[in-house]
């Protein structure tokens, strides 16, 4: 049956993680998940799509967290026989002066009417390659900077090899989901060439390429922004190559910076939330970045309490996730058993995997997302005397916490060590746990069975962030600092409440712990404890506002207008600042 394209693909998304599905560990955080709700979503909606990433065979890691929260880390070793289908083109990418030879296993996202959505992932595990090389796609984000340097040339121009390859001629646009796919743009220009010199590139030889690239950046942090001495560069990607991106503008200084490449072959460049496409027209200067607001998959994130809530009121909300504005006419009561369903299978799950036996009736907080500084994952815990005192006044609190920490992000353990150190410090006050292994499995259960999502990073650090908008569907609301999609989804005490009053200043560690500590102490206590019906109410009004709005469909019916299929140049929609 090969070669075979499947659905002729209009769009080629590139994403160096794309999380298809919970035991393919494939993704490692937001980034991934984003990608394949995104591929989800395309799917539904009959986008003619195709995905291009790495197989990953060693996926991100397997955490282990001992006794004092200290992590280590081990291979997560999959089958991909029983996910994927082997496919048997091969190509090859020239590396360091070697042919790297590849092969590809497809997985097909299926959509809610059929469609299909193809997804190659690039696999250097094969016999004609040096044993170095077939380790090349084991680990994602594993190694040092030589090790992710290959992995983005097997991903953007080995990517690019596989689609022709498999008969994917035709594809009208390049999506780069994050800078690490961004040398695809120098494949497409050296296709184009013909063999002609970088010093022979003429503007219109750019313009060619651009016609066909987008780009969305997902993070303002600068370790999310890949750099390589141009030496390195020309070690691996080869001399030739490595002047083609400096012909694109992309070394400054002896340093070659992959986002720079990305977004100067990009017709279309955007953030993922409104704020986000702020701070990243001032991290760009001079380059148009517009900005389209994350969403998550809602048949993916709805915990099957909710899904059958769902089907039974708003029977149409698979196919279209706008339908979740009707959630307000869904009885309270209704919503109130959908949850304490959830709660309960994700308490239940908590005590048989840790021993500890949470509380049904008591305010639960979840906190669940990659284990990295600006996240700071502790500041709930920075001042125990407040929060004793707390939960002495207005009644009882419980935490689950869960995210990894990158192997080689000292800080990043260190923080899951201090939440540890905390959690026995208060152990006769609020019970804490922390689970181990943050996948998507645990990621919904936590999601959709605490009863306050808690979500503090530093502002304008957030891009978007995710995990809040898939408890907005389960009905869970948040208490979160106004960054990212929060300004957008934020109605105070309609969607949840927000830490600090403003988006626009820097943060202030202390400042905001005050705010967390005064809105749970006068606001979301007070409310849990001694009017449930209106707590209800705003679980009810936070599936119908931000779950109909903050999800995947929403997402890519905007890209399909705005960024795959552009109106003519000099007509293109206004960019919107949040109010
Ligand atoms: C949704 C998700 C995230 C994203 O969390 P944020 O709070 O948006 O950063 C990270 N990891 C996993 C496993 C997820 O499912």
């Amino acid at each position: 049956m090969l070669p075979d394209a499947g659905n002729p693909a209009a769009v080629a998304y590139f994403s160096m993680e794309i999380g298809l599905e919970s035991a393919m560990p494939t993704y490692s955080g937001g980034l991934g998940v984003l990608a394949g709700d995104s591929l989800r979503a395309a799917a539904d909606l009959g986008i003619p799509l195709a995905g291009v990433t790495l197989l990953h065979r060693k996926g991100y890691f397997r955490q282990r967290l001992d006794g004092q929260g200290r992590q280590t880390e081990a291979p997560e070793v999959w089958s991909p026989e029983q996910f994927l289908e082997p496919l048997e083109r091969r190509v090859s990418v020239l590396i360091e002066g070697r042919q790297v030879h590849l092969r590809a296993w497809r997985y097909l996202v299926r959509g809610v009417c059929g469609h299909e959505v193809p997804v190659y992932l690039l696999d250097a595990d094969l016999p004609g390659n040096t044993p170095a090389d077939r380790r090349l796609t084991d680990e994602l984000y594993g190694g040092g900077p030589e090790n992710r340097l290959c992995q983005e040339i097997i991903l953007g121009i080995g990517g690019d090899a596989m689609l022709r390859a498999l008969g994917h001629t035709d594809i009208g646009t390049y999506h780069m989901n994050e800078g690490h796919s961004g040398f695809l743009t120098i494949a497409l220009l050296e296709e184009d060439l013909g063999g002609r010199d970088a010093d022979a590139v003429t503007e219109a030889d750019l313009e060619a390429v651009r016609r066909r690239c987008v780009f969305t950046v997902h993070t303002p942090v600068a370790a999310g922004h890949d750099t390589y001495p141009l030496d390195l560069l020309e070690r691996f990607l080869g001399s030739a190559r490595s002047r083609l991106a400096a012909r694109a503008g992309a070394v400054a200084d002896g340093v070659f910076n992959l986002t720079h490449l990305a977004m100067a072959f990009a017709r279309s460049a955007n953030g993922v939330s409104m704020r986000h496409g702020q701070v990243s027209r001032e991290m760009f200067p001079g380059h148009a970045v517009s900005a389209i607001t994350n969403g998550v998959h809602a048949a993916t994130w709805a915990a099957p309490a909710f899904a059958e809530l769902f089907d039974r009121h708003l029977p149409l909300w698979r196919h279209d996730n706008l339908f979740l504005r009707y959630a307000l006419g869904v009885p309270p009561e209704e919503i109130r058993l959908a949850h304490a369903r959830a709660k309960e299978e994700l308490l239940a799950a908590v005590a048989a995997v840790t021993g500890v036996k949470l509380d049904m009736d008591t305010l639960t907080v979840g906190f669940a997302r990659r284990a990295t500084g600006y996240k700071r994952a502790g500041l709930l815990f920075s001042d125990m005397g407040r929060l004793r005192r707390i939960v002495r006044r207005g009644g009882p609190l419980q935490v689950i916490y869960a995210g990894k920490a990158h192997p080689r992000d000292e800080s990043g353990h260190a923080l899951i060590e201090k939440i540890f150190a905390a959690a026995a410090a208060l152990r006769d006050v609020v019970r804490v746990v922390y689970l181990e292994g943050h996948d998507m499995a645990l990621a919904r259960d936590i999601c959709a069975g605490v009863d306050l999502w808690l979500n503090n990073p530093q502002k304008p650090l957030e891009a978007s962030g995710t995990s809040g908008m898939k408890a907005a569907l389960n009905g869970v609301p948040s208490l979160s600092v106004l960054d990212g999609w929060w300004i957008e989804g934020h109605i105070e005490g309609v969607t949840g409440w927000s830490i600090g009053e403003d988006w626009q200043s820097g943060s202030d560690d202390a400042a905001e712990a005050r705010s967390l500590y005064d809105k749970l102490e006068y606001t979301v206590l007070p409310l849990f404890y001694n009017r449930p019906a209106a707590y209800t109410a705003v679980m009810r009004s936070t599936i119908a506002l931000n779950g109909s709005y903050f999800n995947a469909q929403r997402m890519m019916s905007q890209y399909l207008r705005a960024v795959y299929d552009p109106p003519p140049a000099g007509d293109l929609p206004p960019e919107v600042a949040p109010a």
